[in-house]
């Protein structure tokens, strides 16, 4: 008798610990980089995060331009790994340490995720962590975002929530897109009535064209030729959109401001003419603001650079993140001061992945940035 009714107790208790309930799947769909040109949706394990980490289930991603270097081999990664770094998504898990967070809330996580503690993070570089580009983790020395699920490092610095009033497509491209290219025109010390010109108005110099507006620039002349992003660049704030291939852009950029050059040169392409053009179109003591990823060597021509006596300054810029940077950038959004949505030009499931990454890569049908549903 008393064992029966030990018996059923512990059925009892043991039904009432484990409620019946949908078996939780234990794998997701990735994006897994292979090798040079290599990439394609696998299944690969749901992460579960350790002490201080938290796992998301991502609802919407993009693909960035250091995404196709990774795909073509020139920014190498290890095999296996799953690419991406621009994440908004759901709080799927936890892990122990955490506090003001709670399961299904809504959140942004920078491409760059900053540890808090080391001590380039306790001197204001965020984005150098740990060593130079060591805040770059997503897709770079961790798995990352274009996946169904993403074990965010760091996370209590990391997570930031996201305000009932912004859609996730309202908020995707500050991860990394918009805090990049906004950047460039905050590292430029951009003052009210300063004449900017931005060098390329692919996704990253469309946004330094917001940053130079947002931070007060009298004129911004944008450089580019194709018609899409020229018109895209007058919506982000361009007064003069420059088509270099058609005329000498330093030439009419000297025209355009009556032979005063401008203050703040933004180089948003990376490339040795490029970096040129900024130096010749920049006034002395003016700044020239890089975000550009450069290949090979750069060299730095002598007579725009008054053989190193015209106080000009080189300032470069990675990504800035982390929770404050999102939240502040999200204030922008929130306001009206700032919206991105018309760069999502497309849209893609997850399982479409490698299609989306062909269209952003070839720059087909006028493609801006690409929307990602896991
Ligand atoms: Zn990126
Ligand atoms: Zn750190």
């Amino acid at each position: 008798m008393a064992g029966e009714l030990l018996e059923a107790i512990m059925n009892a208790t043991f039904q009432e610990a484990i409620p019946k309930k949908q078996v939780v799947p234990s794998t997701m769909r990735a994006l897994v980089f292979r090798g040079p040109n290599q990439i394609g949706i696998e299944q690969a394990p749901i992460p579960r995060p350790g002490p201080g980490e938290a796992v998301i289930r991502v609802t919407l991603t993009t693909i960035c331009g250091t995404d196709l270097h990774i795909l073509k081999g020139e920014y190498p990664v290890k095999s296996g790994l799953v690419i991406g770094h621009e994440p908004v998504g759901l709080i799927h898990e936890l892990g122990v340490g955490l506090t003001g967070y709670v399961v299904g809330e809504r959140v942004l996580v920078g491409a760059i995720t900053p540890c808090g503690q080391c001590n380039y993070c306790l001197s204001g570089e965020w984005s150098q962590c740990g060593g130079p580009i060591g805040g770059w983790k997503f897709g770079n020395t961790i798995n990352g975002a274009q996946a169904e699920y993403l074990l965010v490092p760091n996370a209590q610095a990391n997570l930031a929530k996201i305000p009932d009033d912004l859609s996730d497509e309202q908020a995707v491209l500050l991860a990394d897109t918009a805090s990049t290219g906004i950047s460039a025109a905050e590292s430029g010390e951009v003052k009210i009535g300063d004449a900017v010109a931005v060098f390329a108005q692919g996704p990253i110099g469309l946004c330094a064209t917001a940053g130079a507006k947002l931070k007060g620039a009298g004129f911004i002349i944008a450089v580019e030729s194709d018609p899409v992003r020229s018109e895209m660049a007058r919506r982000m704030g361009a007064d003069v959109v420059v088509d270099h291939t058609r005329m000498d852009a330093v030439e009419e950029i000297r025209r355009l401001t009556q032979g005063k050059v401008v203050d703040v040169a933004i180089e948003a392409l990376g490339t040795q003419g490029t970096f040129e053009s900024a130096l010749r179109a920049l006034r002395a003591g003016g700044t020239l603001s890089s975000l550009g990823v450069y290949s090979g060597k750069l060299s730095v021509p002598l007579e725009p650079f008054a053989a190193g006596l015209g106080d000009h300054k080189i300032v470069t810029t990675l990504c800035p993140g982390g929770k404050e940077r999102m939240r502040r950038l999200m204030e922008l959004v929130r306001h009206g001061r700032l919206d991105l949505r018309p760069l999502l030009t497309h849209t893609f499931s997850l399982d479409r992945i490698v299609e989306a990454y062909e269209l952003f890569g070839q720059r087909r049908d006028g493609v801006i940035k690409v929307a990602i549903r896991p």
